[in-house]
């Protein structure tokens, strides 16, 4: 069956644009929607083997400049991306989604030129990933003031501390940790940025066990141990560190929200199906029922809404004018409807929607971490009422 979403989509892009989404789509089809079953029961990661494809499709450098070996593309090719990969798994969309918007973004945003030229071609070539450093166990939505710190000593900086949730762990080369550099600062200025390479003394992984969402990402900690880094691993300015996690964290909500929308399209599809052919009482389908309707009507206007929103906001995004609470409210709002839709979704397909085979489940599960990642829409809630009430700003909880 044609994915429904893709009449929401064709006319919001150019016959270009929607070529490469259905590349991906096929690409999704094949590597991720044929195999995600097998992978889920054997409890395994994707496969060193998908991401290599991913990388041969240039999926890791869509958005990195022509001249450092990328695709040149924006982010809108990314969101594009996560709604054809996350269309079957979330947790395959993330691979290479977080390593752009989180792990390549900061550096293409911040990163001197020397730092360019240094990482981006390995890391549009998919050899090479960053992690994006920035929860702790004690530091999760109040990320401005990290436990993790940076002091500085000859030649550099020695950093201590732990980073957790911190995807691609398993597959990166480096991390870009946001440690504390100096307590007395104002608010906002007292950290700093560093890229430290995982492979350095006294970097250690380990890979986060008992995570029931995005079952086929790597997610880690990573703890420091008086880890030493020259002064040039510095991302940004000095004291500034806050500022590009922020900033990166934009273009990642958006990507978010995308993956909310790609669950919400499988879901939409495989309700569709299944309420046309499974038959109770009389021997008709019960899709007949009013009920049943309702539910699959719901989804689909949130659909339409949802990716329509998106997209017009992805193209304020790359044109550099999208206000900075339009992605956490866009986030907010795809992964709150996505996520209480799959319930109903479920509910309209019966226990067969238990079965893993079914992938309705997958989705269920998957939907939580976009409510609670990249921000936790409860937090980001007081961010994004802030425009509306200004004179209280200063006082919101
Ligand atoms: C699968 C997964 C992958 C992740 N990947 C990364 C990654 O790559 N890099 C990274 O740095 N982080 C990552 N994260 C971490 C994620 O960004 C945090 O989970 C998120 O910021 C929320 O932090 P917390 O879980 O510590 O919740 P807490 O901050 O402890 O909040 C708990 C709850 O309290 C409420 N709350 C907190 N603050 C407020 C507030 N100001 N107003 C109203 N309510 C509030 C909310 O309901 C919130 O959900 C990942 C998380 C998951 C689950």
């Amino acid at each position: 069956m044609a994915r429904h979403i893709d009449r929401y989509l064709q006319p919001l892009l150019d016959e270009d644009r929607f070529d490469f989404y259905k590349a991906v789509c096929d690409f999704s089809d094949a590597e991720i929607g044929a195999p995600i079953l097998h992978w889920e029961r054997e409890h395994i990661l994707i496969p060193d083997s998908a991401i290599r494809k991913m990388g041969e499709l240039g999926l890791f450098g869509l958005t990195v400049r022509e001249q450092y070996g990328g695709q040149g593309g924006t982010h809108l090719d990314l969101i594009l991306m996560g709604l054809a990969l996350g269309y079957h798994a979330q947790s395959a969309a993330i691979t290479p989604g977080a390593a752009s918007s989180l792990g390549t973004k900061p550096l293409q945003l911040f990163g001197r030129d020397d730092q360019k030229q240094a990482h981006l071609p390995d890391l549009a070539a998919g050899k090479r990933m960053f992690v994006f450093g920035l929860s702790e166990p004690g530091r999760g939505s109040d990320a401005a003031n990290p436990e993790v710190t940076a002091t500085r000593v000859e030649g550099g900086w020695k950093i201590k501390g732990e980073k957790c949730w911190s995807t691609n762990a398993r597959w990166a080369s480096h991390i870009v940790v946001h440690a504390l550099t100096d307590p007395g600062g104002r608010p906002g200025h007292r950290s700093t940025c560093f890229i430290v390479p995982m492979d350095a003394t006294g970097v250690y992984y380990q890979e986060m066990e008992g995570k029931e969402v995005w079952l086929q990402s790597s997610t880690g900690s990573v703890a420091f141990d008086d880890v030493f880094v020259p002064s040039d691993a510095i991302l940004g300015e000095e004291n500034e560190g806050f500022k590009v996690m922020v900033t990166t964290l934009n273009g990642g909500r958006l990507f978010i929200a995308g993956l909310s929308m790609a669950s919400l399209a499988f879901m939409l599809d495989k309700c569709r199906g299944y309420v046309q052919e499974r038959v109770q009482f009389d021997d008709k389908p019960v899709g007949r029922f009013q009920r049943v309707q309702d539910v699959l009507l719901d989804m689909d206007i949130a659909l339409h809404q949802g990716v329509t929103w998106l997209i017009q906001l992805v193209k304020e995004y790359d044109a550099g004018t999208m206000q900075r609470e339009s992605a956490a409210k866009c986030k907010i709002e795809c992964s709150r409807r996505a996520s209480d839709l799959a319930t109903l979704a479920m509910e309209i397909c019966g226990g067969v929607a238990c079965l893993d085979e079914f992938g309705l489940i997958r989705h269920f599960r998957d939907l939580f971490v976009c409510r609670v990642g990249e921000g936790s829409n409860f937090a980001l809630k007081s961010m994004s009422t802030r425009p509306l009430v200004p004179e209280i700003a200063d006082i919101l909880e």
